[in-house]
């Protein structure tokens, strides 16, 4: 089981999701960003990490929110989602073809990979109760 960690990025009411770039495994499939955990890092960490490097901005990692289990074809991943909050520069994406941020309502019509389906379920589920 590989350990990836996802941020759901709050900002001003809206989340941010990201599309898995042409290139990649899960091409054009709509995500919350992070990535795979290193030997020895917080899941914290890693996803301060994996925001700075695929979109160019700081976050502050607020809370864990939820976990989700998945098994690709050719991996199981275990899915740590974090509320996270966009503190500091300007997105410039490295590994994705496009972000958006969206509100709770609009989450749906999005593609999403499947392991992240859980998350977006859970997150309309707490956001329209606000
Ligand atoms: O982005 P990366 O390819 O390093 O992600 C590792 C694995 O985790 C891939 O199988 C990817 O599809 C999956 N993943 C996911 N949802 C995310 C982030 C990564 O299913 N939000």
């Amino acid at each position: 089981m590989i350990a990836v960690t996802a941020a759901v990025i709050l900002h001003d009411g809206k989340v941010l999701i990201a599309q898995r770039a042409l290139d990649k495994k899960l091409a054009g499939k709509w995500e919350f960003p992070g990535g795979k955990i290193e030997p020895g890092e917080t899941p914290e960490a890693c996803l301060i990490r994996e925001i700075q490097e695929e979109l160019g901005v700081t976050i502050e990692v607020e809370r864990f929110f939820t976990e989700t289990e998945y098994h690709y074809d050719t991996e199981a991943i275990r899915l740590l989602a974090y509320i996270a909050r966009w503190i500091d520069g300007n997105f410039q994406l490295t590994a994705h073809s496009q972000i958006q941020w969206v509100t709770p309502s609009e989450l749906e019509s999005y593609d999403f990979a499947p392991a992240d389906v859980p998350i977006v379920k859970k997150l309309k589920d707490i956001l329209s109760k606000n």
